[in-house]
């Protein structure tokens, strides 16, 4: 990654080269997509954000924020669901697909 130095193990997967790799040993199935990906220009737009908005890249890559799986297993409520759509399971990726108007 150019631009800034990489602070930690998790930044580092955001240079496209190691966050590639990443991304196909945990979805295979995402390969073909992730062929498709500049990863370049995300490096370089990743760069170019402020710190704390480079921070908050890092959180959605890894999905570490605020989900309903995550909320539920931290003991913040007592259910996984979706808000907007009533899906059982809110999880990371639900959040990209969900289909509820204002999503
Ligand atoms: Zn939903």
């Amino acid at each position: 990654m150019t631009g800034k130095k990489p602070e930690s193990g998790i930044t580092q997967c955001l240079e496209w080269t190691t966050g590639k790799k990443y991304w196909q040993s945990k979805m295979p199935h995402l390969s073909p997509t992730l062929n498709e990906v500049n990863g370049n220009a995300m490096e370089q737009a990743i760069c170019e954000l402020p710190t704390h908005k480079w921070r908050w890249v890092t959180k959605q890559i890894t999905g570490q924020f605020a989900h309903g799986k995550n909320m539920q297993r931290q003991g913040q409520q007592s259910m996984a669901n979706c808000p907007r759509c009533e899906t059982e399971l809110e999880d990371k990726l639900h959040i990209l697909c969900c289909k509820a108007p204002g999503a």
